[in-house]
């Protein structure tokens, strides 16, 4: 097995580092989520986060026998599908999660996803996620390829360069089969709403089920251009 850097990375340093990050990354590509997550958060020395959508248990999962303790995070845009909300409860019973769950501050629930959903995801998505990340070095995500052609080619490792730290993507290469499988093994929970059709599950007023042969995210913001929130880009 290839040997990876165990001495734990500064902020300051990442950027220099771009080159080691590439090729850890590449010797990521044949390692389990778990694995990847164990390494890369040595590198970190515990300035770790992870951020779950909570559409499913495997990031939670893989990341917390990873890392037992490691902080999970999910951004509460106040706009979350009440499935959601029980869903993270199951999994919190079933995982014991140490769940941060973050909200935007100074804003209440309003209209403006109606009228410009790029702004709305900027108060209620990116700002959060970036007052969240402030200080870590590593930024774990459950950011897979099979999502759609903007993921298609996303590292498991790599430089943020706006956020100045490390973001892994450990299931990168998991498919929907292995999804299942790793929930069927571990016994995990499921959101229902991916059995009624949201292979993709975002804020409610945003997302829609899709129909077969559709693409998995064709139902978030679904007949405008947007395709994503801004955490990924
Ligand atoms: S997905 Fe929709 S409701 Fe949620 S933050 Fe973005 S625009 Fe607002």
């Amino acid at each position: 097995m290839p040997a990876v850097a165990v001495t734990a990375w500064t902020r300051d340093e990442l950027a220099h580092r771009r080159d080691e990050i590439d090729q850890i990354s590449l010797e990521f590509e044949s390692l389990q989520p778990g694995d990847i997550i164990a390494r890369a958060a040595a590198l970190a020395e515990g300035r770790a986060v992870v951020t779950c959508s909570f559409e499913d248990a495997v990031l939670a999962h893989a990341a917390t026998v990873a890392v037992p303790g490691i902080e999970v995070a999910m951004i509460d845009t106040q706009y979350l599908f009440a499935e959601t909300h029980w869903f993270v409860g199951e999994v919190r019973s079933a995982v014991g999660l140490n769940l941060r769950i973050v909200s935007p501050t100074g804003v209440e629930p309003d209209n403006l996803w109606r009228t410009d959903t790029e702004a709305c995801c900027r108060v209620r998505k990116v700002e959060p996620l970036n007052e969240l990340l402030r200080g870590a070095v590593l930024w774990v995500t459950g950011v897979r390829r099979v999502d759609g052609p903007t993921r298609a080619d996303a590292p498991i490792l790599s430089f943020d360069s706006g956020r100045n730290l490390l973001k892994l993507n450990p299931l990168a290469r998991f498919t929907d089969d292995d999804m299942a499988t790793y929930e069927t093994i571990h016994e995990l929970p499921r959101n229902p709403l991916v059995d009624r059709g949201y292979p993709s599950i975002g804020c409610w007023p945003c997302t829609r089920p899709v129909a077969p042969g559709e693409d998995k995210r064709a139902g978030r913001w679904s007949g405008q251009a947007k395709t994503e929130c801004g955490l990924h880009t």
